[in-house]
């Protein structure tokens, strides 16, 4: 047995074999072959696998995303029918007598920078889908798993470091837990894994020999346990059992008021990234959603979301959670969320760069698509809209502008929509310093004290040296937070807290006592803190 530690991003429990996880994007190497006929074979078996895999995945994405959505896999797989594409790679392997993945890799690079190049966005956002074929069917030569496929048994997911675009795309049902070398607490790799309730390590020694072994993640503890004893295996069991019984326990509180001992109520929401989420927010029984972090509809896919699919998710959301609030926040890439598709330059800074708000304003067709999807999906239940970033009253009232615009086109066509709350994200010093002219201008605020943390404290909340300093305690982003619960309320709006912080228990009190509105928390964080709002007194 060995052990290693790390740093627990959930407590929890996990068992089972290590899947060592490989970035889609590696080295192909040039080599000679005599047996031209030979490495064709092997070039048009791997063809019709990737292409078997692709239907494979069509029809799950079917079942799961709908058929708009799915609609990717679909082109990907006529793609690797492509006459030229095929040509190309054939011609290569036949004149130059290399090997089949050098062909597949060498056409792959070709065709992507003559798309990128053309002066359409439709054909520049194919550059992203022959870079994407290329790379499954190199897979599939080399005996390499393509990057979101776990194999069939669920396992212990190990990487050097996973980008929120990788996470997104893996089947949470077959995931156990994460086990990374790098990566911080704060990044947003590490918030979906508390989103979905999965026990991660960041800051583990890995080694890729790893592979297939038996390992136990405590999630309590810090540790990673490869190939655990007899004796760790039984109590790690035991634990996991335990956990269980206190879950089975707090369903107790199942359909209870989230409300003090004194009478105060709160309104205690959840986080989502994904419409599958929403199920996690019905079985903790939370009264809402308070943060749909939108930008996962748009890394989950290979192209700009179109409106129909983003109208789909937004109403599939809001018809499930059958008339409660679900508050969608617009797009909020950039910084460590980065899509191909968007063709980003990169920055020197991206945290404090071209992100958010900033690029919805700058390319309002983007933003544009998806409010009048908002809007659409609006009729269906209980929407509001939130808009991450904010740093002046400017931005606001160009948004409040869009969004007028766009109401007036859904009036013209007579298309319905609802009464839709807009609220902002209060997650710069900026915006908590203007609260009290802000508050004059929206419905409601909601503090990502994520982002607040980091820019009031100067300290970047994906960089894992500084994790241990990064503190959302820290009296000054407390006093942030109570300016603009107080600038809120004195110009009516109500205010809630959606960062991560807003499910740190030990501040609950103080945050009731602050006169917090509401808190939006990971689905399995809602019934503790219920319970424990339900013993305070204020
Ligand atoms: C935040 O910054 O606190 C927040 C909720 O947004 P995100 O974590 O997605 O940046
Ligand atoms: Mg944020």
């Amino acid at each position: 047995m060995e052990v290693y530690q790390g740093k627990s991003i959930l407590k929890g429990i996990a068992i089972g074999k290590l899947f060592f996880y490989q970035k889609g994007e590696q080295s192909v190497k040039r080599e000679k072959i005599q047996d031209t006929a030979a490495e064709l074979r092997r070039y048009e078996a791997a063809r019709e696998e990737a292409i078997a895999q692709l239907n494979v995945l069509y029809e799950k994405a079917v079942k799961e995303v709908g058929e708009v959505n799915a609609a990717v896999f679909e082109v990907h797989a006529m793609m690797l029918e492509d006459d030229d594409y095929v040509d190309s790679i054939v011609n290569i392997i036949e004149t130059q007598q290399v090997n089949a993945e050098f062909a597949v890799a060498t056409t792959g690079d070709n065709f992507a920078a003559m798309f990128a190049e053309m002066d359409d966005d439709y054909f520049k956002a194919r550059a992203v889908d022959v870079k994407d074929i290329s790379e499954r069917l190199v897979n599939v030569l080399s005996g390499r798993n393509n990057g979101g496929d776990l194999g069939a048994e669920p396992v212990i997911v190990v990487a050097d470091d996973l980008a929120p675009s990788e996470t997104v795309q893996m089947d949470k049902e077959k995931l156990l837990a994460f086990v990374t070398r790098y990566g911080s607490s704060n990044s947003h790799t590490a918030i979906l894994a508390r989103t979905m309730n999965i026990p991660a390590l960041i800051g583990v020694e890995i080694q890729e020999d790893w592979n297939g072994k038996l390992a136990v993640v405590d999630g309590y503890e810090g540790k990673l346990y490869i190939e655990p004893e007899e004796e760790v295996l039984t109590k790690m069991q035991q634990k996991q059992r335990e956990d269980l019984e206190a879950r089975e326990l707090l369903e107790q509180l199942r359909g209870k008021e989230d409300v003090t001992l004194d009478g105060k109520k709160i309104r205690l929401y959840a986080n989502i990234g994904s419409v599958k989420d929403v199920a996690g927010v019905l079985a903790n029984d939370a009264a809402g959603i308070g943060l749909f972090r939108s930008e996962f509809l748009y890394l989950e896919a290979d192209d700009y979301p179109d409106e129909e699919a983003q109208f789909q998710a937004y109403k599939t959301v809001a018809e499930n959670m059958a008339g409660k609030k679900v508050i969608v926040r617009t797009l909020d890439i950039g910084a460590d969320k980065q899509v191909d598709y968007f063709h980003m330059e990169e920055e020197e800074n991206p945290a404090m760069g071209y992100r958010a708000i900033r690029i919805c304003l700058d390319r309002p067709e983007i933003f544009k698509t998806q409010l009048r999807a908002l809007l659409r999906a609006s009729a269906y239940g209980n929407i509001a809209i939130m808009y991450p970033m904010i740093i002046s009253v400017d931005e606001v009232r160009q948004i409040k502008a869009i969004v007028e615009e766009i109401k007036q086109e859904l009036d013209a066509k007579e298309i319905r929509y609802g009464e839709v709350e807009q609220g902002i994200m209060i997650e710069t010093p900026a915006a908590v310093m203007i609260s009290d002219l802000l508050a004059q201008e929206v419905d409601f605020f909601s503090i990502g004290t994520n982002d607040l943390t980091q820019y009031t404290l100067a300290i970047d909340r994906q960089n894992m040296k500084l994790d241990n300093i990064y503190d959302a305690h820290h009296p000054a982003v407390l006093r942030m937070i109570q300016t603009t619960i107080d600038n809120g309320h004195q110009h009516g709006c109500w205010v809630g807290i959606c960062g991560e912080l807003g499910a740190d228990m030990t501040l609950t009190e103080t945050f009731l006592k602050m006169g917090i509105d509401e808190l939006s928390v990971s689905p399995s964080f809602v019934l503790p803190i219920r319970k424990l709002i339900r013993q305070i007194r204020l």
